[in-house]
């Protein structure tokens, strides 16, 4: 079956593996609403969403992905302003939503007889390609920045991906690895890419069958704009198959010293790269967002809000999780539920929504396997080095 994607923005559509559209927004699966009335009941994972996948299920890790729990937490309600559930997506299998979009594209890429795959990260998503792929039997290439925290690296390096550290424009590596992939072929699977996108737009059909009532409201701690875009295209095909009245109000939370979405939803025009500053939540500090313009449009069509939170706020609403849900995040999650309280409290969110908080990602840090192999790379010799790696095995 030839897959095709398209534009949500100037509805152009083009053969997939295409992933940017000509007009420069990144590009989804044309969706096929119908596909959603044959979900697949006996799969305890994002696999029985099967129909509407690009791809059939991997073997290994992949398999496990998805199904995670969505909890009513009244012990949280004072503090959030209203009645939150929390989606708890650290319990994929290496503590990120990341997982849904991985499982889908090392699935592709093995189903395509495609050995090779890669990724633009230094955190959660890294982490996710490299274990997905180690389970798939597929070789992955980590791209990460030069100055990577050594922690991280060794919690990325456990499941042995060949990584390597780049040295240059971090934010250009991004479109760079998808040319470069393409022109290699290495199934770069990023952020906001077709696959990753579908893949996690399965946090939205999970929140559609587990709720015995659609939440009001669906809060994202944002990024990229990979997962707030998939959440969106999942609601609008749940939609267009008849399966859901209406698409809950999509609200998007940036750390306040990065925050560039949120800057472009108060000022009411296109989103704009920043100057970044410090922030704990590291996970969700992208200074030019490559699907910021598409989350920001699903924020616009479904009457949302976004917000930006302190570092205070942020560290606040990460101990309110572990005191009153026993739950431990990471500070890029805790930063959806202390947004959570701040719209509450600027009545952007009223006190009677039904609010779905997205625990994005793990508190459980992982502290690696000692030392890990990661050659320096200039961003101007990444064609020539993806070349070797592709060769040399
Ligand atoms: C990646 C990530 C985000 C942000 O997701 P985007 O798709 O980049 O917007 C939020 N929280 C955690 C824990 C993440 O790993
Ligand atoms: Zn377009």
């Amino acid at each position: 079956m030839s897959l095709r994607v398209e534009c949500y923005r100037c509805g152009r559509s083009f053969g997939f593996p295409r992933t940017r559209c000509r007009c420069g927004e990144g590009l989804w699966f044309e969706a096929r609403p119908s596909g959603l009335r044959a979900i697949d009941a006996d799969e305890d994972s994002i696999w029985r969403y099967r129909s509407v996948l690009p791809v059939g299920a991997p073997v290994g890790l992949s398999r496990a992905v998805g199904r995670t729990p969505l909890l009513r937490t009244p012990r949280l309600d004072a503090y959030a302003g209203c009645p939150v559930s929390v989606k708890v997506e650290t319990l994929n299998p290496t503590g990120s939503f990341k997982d849904r979009g991985s499982a889908v594209g090392v699935g592709w890429a093995a189903a395509e007889g495609n050995g090779r795959v890669g990724t633009v990260s230094h955190g959660n998503m890294a982490r996710s390609m490299a274990a997905c792929s180690a389970a798939a039997g597929l070789d992955c290439l980590v791209l990460v920045p030069a100055d990577i925290p050594a922690e991280r690296l060794g919690g990325i390096g456990r499941f042995d991906p060949s990584i390597r550290r780049v040295d240059g424009d971090y934010a250009d590596l991004y479109d760079r690895s998808l040319e470069i992939g393409a022109r290699s072929g290495v199934t770069f699977v990023n952020s906001d890419t077709p696959l990753r996108v579908a893949g996690q737009r399965t946090t939205a059909f999970e929140i559609a069958e587990h709720a015995d009532r659609m939440p009001d409201a669906v809060v994202l701690p944002t990024s990229s704009g990979g997962h707030a875009s998939a959440v969106w295209r999942g609601f609008q095909e749940l939609e267009a198959a008849g399966r859901i009245d209406a698409i809950p109000r999509l609200c998007l939370v940036q750390a306040r010293a990065c925050d560039p979405i949120a800057r472009a939803y108060r000022d009411g025009g296109d989103v704009r790269p920043v100057e970044a500053g410090e922030t704990v939540a590291y996970s969700i500090a992208n200074p030019d967002p490559p699907s910021g313009d598409r989350a920001l449009a699903g924020v616009r069509a479904t009457a949302g809000a976004v917000c930006s939170v302190g570092d205070d706020a942020i560290l606040e609403a990460v101990r309110r999780y572990a005191t009153h849900l026993g739950l431990a995040v990471e500070p890029a999650a805790g930063a959806g539920l202390a947004g959570v309280r701040a719209l509450a409290e600027a009545d952007e969110i009223g006190p009677d929504e039904d609010v779905v908080a997205v625990a994005t990602g793990t508190g459980l840090v992982d502290t690696g396997a000692g030392d890990v192999e990661a050659p320096v790379v200039d961003i101007d010799d990444l064609d020539t080095e993806v070349a070797a790696w592709v060769g040399s095995g």
